[in-house]
């Protein structure tokens, strides 16, 4: 089977030139072992993701929420994943791949640390390669996670160029690959980069919403009337999304990170926000056309969200066509709101849930009518990676929403 490499305008394959031949070689393997399941690969993919990673997850009625909000909500449990988060579908699915390509070395890109991790836990569970760049930046504010991907027995590059974070991590990933493709496979972390990795990963990830389809049709007896998911490169969301979008009657909500206001400061070229499909212009970033946040020279503009996941400033190419199509709502929700979702949903459900995955909560809490009677959630990822800053976020702010974390007294 062939394979599109865009979605309308969005999408493509605007690479350098010693980019292509590993380009090319990938579409190829992509085509034949992911699209035409040749030699079982999409049998053996889909095995490995039940006996080591756990699937299929569960799809829960959320009791106390569906009575806050006086409807159905359930939540589709992707923190129950092995490794925490949804990121190991992506991931197992692209060193199995790579291992079908004969390749023997594995590199990644990682920010916060959490794609470094599933693919380093992959690798070591399928016997491969791992080599993990990190920017220095996130090295120094992410160290448990470098200790895990170590563990793992990955090594860790520092990336030094520029602000040391995600978007650097990238480039220099792609510049490993262009010059060891011979024997290396690249797994990126979302739905970005140039074709075939959006169409790839989506395809990987879509197990998230084949299980909820099944899933929800058996316990509500009908099809949902909206499916909300956080939205950073927008894997969990095309995930969970994927295959609803031929059933019209279901709305797709993608939540975007809104930080603390969605404002540009194009002087220092910060944003203060990660919303780049509610708010982005269209320009190319890691190899496609896409909504970004840039300035109006095209410089990428920083983002930010209190959520380490969700800080990215562009956003996969297929969500910002779905988007332009109406197909996929774009919406977002601020630090604070996310900040109380994650409280809410631990107090309240007795599940601590990612601090990305506290956007789609929110979201549900500021705008459920928007919702209707019946609405799945995707609970990207497990929240306890995120205990250190949602105390020091919750302090500052003196949320009433968080519990004392002062220290008993007499105790050291
Ligand atoms: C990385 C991450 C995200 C954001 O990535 P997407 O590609 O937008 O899904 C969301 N939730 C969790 C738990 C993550 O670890």
């Amino acid at each position: 089977m062939s394979s599109e490499s865009k979605f309308g305008e969005y999408g493509g394959q605007y690479v350098p030139e010693a980019l292509m031949p590993a380009i090319e070689e990938l579409t190829d393997a992509y085509e034949r072992y992911v699209l035409d399941n040749e030699d079982g690969f999409m049998d053996e993919f889909r095995e490995r993701l039940r006996d080591f990673g756990g699937r299929p997850t569960p799809l829960q009625r959320a009791d106390r929420l569906s009575e806050r909000y006086d409807r159905e909500v359930y939540l589709k449990r992707e923190d129950l994943l092995h490794g925490g988060a949804h990121k190991l579908n992506n991931a197992l699915g692209q060193v199995l791949l790579a291992k079908y390509m004969g390749k023997e070395r594995i590199v990644a890109e990682t920010g916060a640390g959490q794609h470094g991790t599933a693919t380093a836990m992959a690798c070591a569970y399928l016997d491969v390669d791992c080599e993990i760049y990190m920017g220095r930046t996130d090295i120094n504010r992410q160290r448990p996670n470098v200790f895990r991907m170590r563990i793992h027995d990955a090594a860790v590059n520092p990336v030094d160029i520029g602000s040391g974070t995600l978007k650097e991590a990238i480039n220099e990933t792609m510049r490993d690959w262009a010059t060891n493709v011979e024997d290396t496979h690249y797994v990126i972390g979302s739905v970005v980069g140039p074709h075939p990795f959006p169409r790839m990963v989506r395809d990987f990830q879509s197990v998230i919403s084949e299980e909820a389809r099944e899933q929800i049709r058996e316990k509500a007896g009908r099809l949902p009337d909206s499916v909300v998911a956080c939205a950073g490169g927008g894997s969990n969301t095309m995930g969970a999304f994927h295959e609803f979008v031929g059933d019209d009657e279901v709305d797709l909500v993608a939540v975007e990170a809104g930080g603390s206001a969605l404002t540009i400061d194009e002087e220092e070229g910060l944003a203060p926000h990660s919303a780049s499909l509610s708010t982005g212009d269209d320009g190319v970033l890691h190899g496609a056309r896409t909504k970004l946040l840039q300035n109006p020279d095209g410089q990428i503009l920083e983002s930010h969200s209190v959520s380490a996941g969700l800080d990215y400033s562009g956003v996969g190419p297929e969500l910002a066509y779905l988007a332009d199509e109406g197909r996929v709502t774009p919406v977002n929700v601020g630090d604070d709101a996310a900040l109380e979702a994650f409280h809410r949903l631990s107090k309240t459900e007795g599940i601590i849930p990612a601090l990305e995955s506290s956007h789609a909560l929110a979201y549900l809490e500021e705008h459920p009518d928007e919702l209707g009677d019946l609405v799945v959630v995707n609970v990207s990822g497990r929240g306890d990676k995120d205990l250190d800053t949602v105390i020091e976020e919750s302090e500052k702010r003196d949320l009433d929403a968080a519990p004392s974390m002062e220290v008993f007294e007499g105790e050291q």
